[in-house]
């Protein structure tokens, strides 16, 4: 990387706006945390980089929910209101639905209008002003320049533990041997469009003839609820999403994999599909955990632990897609665990929280724990727990966790006993 030159940024840098919390990334997390604490009146700034909120579920259009176990809280509230006809009873039923990550991204624009958030679009943060064990504000470019955003509590769901890192907490990434992340996917949509379509193979992509020639070895895709929309999850390339070399590789690699395994279809069973939605930037499953106060391990999760200070519970499998680039994925069967509180907290900060897939677990227990209505669950338990420690003018590590849970009872999170 570059060369040994550093330099030295100094610059005095205005404040846009203060809020009682800050959120920086609005993915699963992200959203519901913004959601859970405007309901606990606080004035909330939901800070995304980018053009759109719903995260990996949009931006990268994962646009297929992983069953959990445990459809409650925002989550449940979002199936009700967006895919009704597949909400279930009772809470701890698990469901898969597919969805719109159009009509996913609209949802979440308007129900934050409705729910108080401010939202800023193109926001990226760059830096944490960090006081001995507070952050002060967040600094960000926006489409106006470099500005401060100014908060009490701060919580991080940028997926790659972003704020953290810059704030100085200490994090890993990938395993523990190597250090390798689970592989990036670019996720795309074919239609059908009812009669024989052209098959396009671009200059340069792979004309694979058999399964065994394809990125992940298998076919991986599912068909949406009759409407001729197919969701493909069939490319794979290694590295680490949060490293400047890897993702350049990746953004190029995925999207030849992707014309190539659409092409790949054509002429194996959708000779009607053409490709339809391509998103705008490759999947990324892992990148950064932060050494929290505790660390969910694998054992929490194949032994199915119970936790006092528990904020979301999933049975959603170990599913590593194969690290080293080889066409193997990891997949075994968990029969529900908790996720304790501890996970989203460090030692280091007494503002500041980690919540959605970057929080304090090993490579395997991430594998389960990062899918979206875990990361939702994790987002409206970390809300709620910063504007506790607001209310009680307390560190975030003292807050009180029953009344974290009757506030989590209150917004409709049912935990199984
Ligand atoms: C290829 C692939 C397939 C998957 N399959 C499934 C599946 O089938 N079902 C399922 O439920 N889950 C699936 N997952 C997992 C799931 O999508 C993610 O783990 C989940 O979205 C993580 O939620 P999050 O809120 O922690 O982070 P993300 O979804 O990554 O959201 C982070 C947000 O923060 C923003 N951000 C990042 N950095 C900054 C910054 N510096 N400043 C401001 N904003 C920032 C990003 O733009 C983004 O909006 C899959 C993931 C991938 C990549």
């Amino acid at each position: 990387m570059g060369n040994e030159t550093t330099y030295e940024l100094k610059k005095q840098v205005k404040t846009y706006a203060s809020a009682d919390v800050i959120v920086i990334g609005g993915g699963p997390a992200g959203t519901a945390a913004a959601i859970s604490a405007s309901r606990k009146g606080k004035k909330v700034i939901l800070l995304e980089k980018s053009a759109q909120l719903g995260g990996m579920g949009t931006l990268g259009n994962v646009s297929i929910f992983m069953p959990i176990g445990n459809v409650t809280g925002i989550y449940r509230e979002l199936i009700a209101e967006v895919l009704e006809q597949y909400l279930p009873d009772v809470h701890d039923e698990s469901i898969a639905p597919q969805y719109s990550p159009f009509h996913l991204r609209y949802y979440l624009n308007e129900k934050m209008k409705k729910e108080g958030v401010e939202v800023i679009y193109h926001a990226e943060f760059i830096s944490a002003v960090r006081e001995d064990r507070k952050i002060k504000a967040v600094i960000v470019s926006t489409r106006e320049g470099i500005f401060a955003f100014e908060g009490k509590q701060f919580i991080d769901c940028t997926g790659d533990a972003r704020a953290a890192i810059d704030a100085g907490i200490p994090y890993s990434t990938g395993r523990d041997e190597d250090g390798l992340t689970q592989p990036m996917t670019l996720m795309f949509m074919m239609q059908n469009t009812g009669k024989p379509v052209e098959q396009a193979l671009p200059e340069g992509c792979y004309r694979y003839e058999t399964k065994d020639d394809l990125p992940q070895g298998r076919h991986l895709y599912w068909e949406r609820n009759g409407d001729g929309t197919l969701l493909v999850n069939m490319t794979r390339v290694k590295g680490n999403g949060a490293k400047i070399a890897d993702i350049n590789y990746a953004e190029t690699e995925s999207l030849r994999q992707a014309f190539s395994v659409a092409n790949y279809l054509q002429r194996n069973g959708f000779e009607n599909y053409v490709l339809s939605h391509i998103p705008n930037q490759v999947g990324v499953r892992e990148t950064n955990q932060i050494h929290g106060q505790y660390t969910l391990t694998e054992m929490d999760i194949l032994e199915g632990k119970r936790f006092a200070d528990v904020v979301a519970q999933t049975n959603y499998e170990i599913d590593i897609h194969s690290p080293d680039g080889k066409k193997g994925t990891d997949e075994r069967h968990v029969s529900g665990y908790d996720i304790p509180y501890r996970c989203m907290l460090t030692e280091e900060l007494d503002n500041f929280l980690v919540a959605g897939r970057s929080i304090s677990a090993t490579h395997v227990a991430m594998s389960s724990m990062r899918v979206q209505p875990t990361c939702y669950a994790l987002g409206q338990a970390a809300g709620i727990a910063a504007s506790l420690a607001m209310d009680d003018a307390c560190t975030i590590s003292n807050i009180s966790i029953n009344a974290l849970h009757e506030n989590l009872r209150e917004q409709n999170v049912v935990f199984k006993k």
